[in-house]
């Protein structure tokens, strides 16, 4: 079984503040580039047997994805999507939100972005969304590393305030997307002594050599156990990123460096992320409309 950990669904033309629209240009991204970015998502992630999905909470940097919207789009293929519901601590209503989410919309996890939010990710506001997560068993998956957008303080995405985090919520299960990049040795370094703190290699496969080098690290340090398969759509699709983390080799060609071996890699896309995390297979939950 695959499970695509790390996908997202938005609307640019509705969703995309002005600060996110001069974002993306300054790095010329065009989110036209993307087409229809629901009715491509629900094409790749059948590359994978099952796919969570969010949006993005984020007022500092422009982010405005509704929740509701990522319901009913994950509603449009129940028995193989999961929906975490994307908040942002910055919010005055924040937990009410988080509460709405978890018992009207059925969501089963939650997204926090602290670079995106400008919070830091031990403020006390988002102490008491851990709280609220560890007593309903809801993992966090969290955007750790850098990012495009600018404006906001990048020592909020530094992979080493999770470990402080897992000493005070040992119950919480955490995903640390991106592997932390590029502060990987960082990320392994503390997914490796925390026993609910996992991470996830989305985005990373199209910078090969710094994507080989991770995959040497953590197979060295031992830790590719705690590495769940994603791919970050739309900034990639599901199907290309299965692809690209299978040929991740490639890049070393003749030069005599080892290899990460194929059991690390075929064990990560094989990696069942529900039952780390503790999710409900999709086709156990309750149907909601669309
Ligand atoms: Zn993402």
């Amino acid at each position: 079984m695959t499970v695509d950990i790390h996908t997202h669904v938005f609307r640019p033309e509705t969703d995309f503040g002005p600060a996110l629209r001069a974002d993306l240009a300054r790095c010329r991204v065009d989110p036209a580039a993307w087409g229809d970015v629901a009715e491509n998502h629900l094409v790749t992630t059948q590359s994978a047997d099952i796919a969570v999905v969010f949006g993005l909470q984020a007022s500092a940097t422009g982010w405005n994805i509704p929740n509701d919207y990522v319901a009913a789009h994950v509603a449009r293929a129940p028995d193989r999507l999961l929906f975490f519901a994307a908040l942002d601590p910055a919010q005055p209503d924040c937990l009410g939100e988080l509460e709405r989410c978890h018992r009207d919309l059925g969501a089963v996890g939650v997204k926090l972005a602290p670079l995106y939010h400008n919070v830091h990710p031990r403020d006390p506001r988002c102490l008491e969304i851990y709280r609220y997560c560890i007593r309903h068993q809801l993992p966090v998956l969290f955007h750790v590393g850098t990012s495009f957008i600018s404006g906001t303080y990048l020592e909020y995405s530094r992979p080493i305030h999770f470990d402080a985090i897992a000493v005070d919520f040992p119950d919480l299960r955490m995903v640390l997307a991106h592997l932390g990049h590029p502060w990987e040795g960082e990320t392994i370094a503390v997914i490796r002594r925390h026993p609910h703190v996992y991470a996830d290699l989305s985005a990373l496969y199209y910078r090969p050599w710094q994507f080989y080098h991770s995959m040497r690290l953590l197979v060295e340090y031992r830790t590719e156990h705690k590495v769940l398969f994603g791919s970050d759509y739309p900034f990639t699709t599901t199907a290309d990123s299965i692809r690209g983390v299978r040929q991740l080799n490639a890049v070393i060609g003749n030069s005599g460096l080892p290899p990460v071996p194929s059991e690390a890699i075929e064990g990560i896309l094989a990696r069942d992320a529900l039952r780390l995390l503790g999710l409900p297979h999709p086709s156990s939950l309750p149907r909601r409309p669309s």
